[in-house]
């Protein structure tokens, strides 16, 4: 898999608050430089590439003298809009002198789960690239807060490279990789089985970054890459020439090799940026149509509704027991879900007054998790 890296056209590197801070914590210039000369070898090499950068809270930090973390969330998101500006400042300084133009580009998890403004962030990522921009992204901390609480940005370079279809996802961090209590590092991770079975129980914790998030967060992230298909590599922010060591296929870090289950774009988005409006619980035997037979929900098999949804909402599909086993885009809203619910199709039109469609969620609108 390694030999296929150098093929990769669009890339996403993120960079933690670790890897641009010095000792105390501060960002630091020369390490902004440092990842600066990485990027620069990348483009180089005629690679389309986005950033994912942290940092904007540590840089906020530093205006006010703190030497400690706040605590409190809105101090965090206070210190981060204090910093977001003075974190681009760094880097547009560096890339202006290199005729690049940087680009700041702000989101957040739940202002993905609109198919529209999804849609919306793609076309805008898409045209920074095309004008050999350098989109640098974090999460807007101000309204959201999911990465600062939990991941340092993992999940949130997962997300950018899912919007712009990269075919690869460099996590850069103050580890080499992943390492277990031997003391030897996973080089590669061919299955999403291989991370709950063979790498969380043996991970070596001792090695953990030191950053929000830290390895857990990190294999929720490569998790994730792996369902949409995007291999993601896991490496050392420290080592210089880095980037260029992983486009070469050296045996560096570590390799999540992507088990690809949704190639297509709109089950991606299904799968996991879209928001979920509510719940259809189906009986077991609609389960087993769904998952053994490939078929698409129809309204006899439903037997409870949860939530307030119209058609066009992506919805969870659960047993009755709870346990969600898929995702669509549903075709009746709750009230006439509700109305057909255990009715065959025949009798539907009858219930409803209209025709609508046989399918509650139609096979291509879904996405299985079994
Ligand atoms: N968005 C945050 C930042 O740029 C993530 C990192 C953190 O929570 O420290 O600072």
């Amino acid at each position: 898999m390694r030999e296929k890296l150098k093929n990769c056209q669009r890339i996403v590197v993120k960079a933690g608050t670790s890897i641009l801070s010095d000792a105390d914590g501060k960002i630091s210039k020369v390490r902004i430089a440092r990842l600066g000369r990485e990027l620069l070898g990348l483009l180089g090499l005629k690679k389309q590439v986005v950033l994912v950068s942290s940092g904007a809270i540590a840089c906020g930090m530093a205006s006010f003298g703190l030497q400690k973390r706040p605590a409190e969330m809105r101090k965090l998101q206070a210190c981060a809009a204090i910093g977001q500006g003075k974190l681009m400042h760094a880097y547009e300084r560096f890339f202006s002198t290199r005729n690049i133009h940087t680009a700041q580009v702000l989101l957040t998890r739940d202002g993905l789960e609109a198919r529209k403004r999804f849609l919306a962030a793609r076309d805008t990522l898409e045209e920074l690239l095309a004008m050999n921009a350098l989109p640098i992204i974090n999460e807007n901390d101000t309204v959201a807060t999911e990465e600062i609480a939990f991941g340092d940005n993992d999940i949130l370079s997962v997300h950018a490279a899912h919007l712009i279809s990269a075919d690869l996802l460099i996590l850069l961090s103050d580890v080499d990789g992943f390492y277990l209590t031997d003391g030897s590092r996973v080089r590669e991770v061919d299955g999403l089985g291989e991370i709950d079975q063979n790498l969380v129980p043996h991970l070596n914790d001792v090695r953990k970054e030191k950053n929000v998030g830290g390895m857990k967060a990190k294999l929720e992230a490569a998790k994730v890459a792996m369902k949409l298909g995007i291999p993601l590599m896991l490496v050392s922010g420290g080592k210089n020439g880095i980037l260029k060591d992983v486009i070469e296929g050296r045996d560096v870090g570590t390799l999540f090799v992507s088990s690809g289950e949704y190639k297509n774009s709109r089950k991606k988005w299904i799968a996991f940026s879209a928001e979920r409006k509510g719940t259809l619980m189906v009986d077991d035997g609609a389960h087993d149509a769904l998952v053994l037979k490939k078929k698409s929900l129809l309204p006899s098999g439903i037997r409870k509704i949860r939530g307030s949804f119209e058609r066009g909402d992506v919805v969870e599909v659960a047993l009755l027991s709870g346990q969600v086993f898929g995702r669509g885009i549903v075709r009746y809203s709750n009230k006439d879900i509700q109305r057909i619910a255990g009715s065959k199709s025949s009798e539907i039109e009858k219930i409803l007054g209209f025709s609508g469609q046989h399918e509650a969620i139609h096979r291509n609108d879904m996405v299985l998790w079994a």
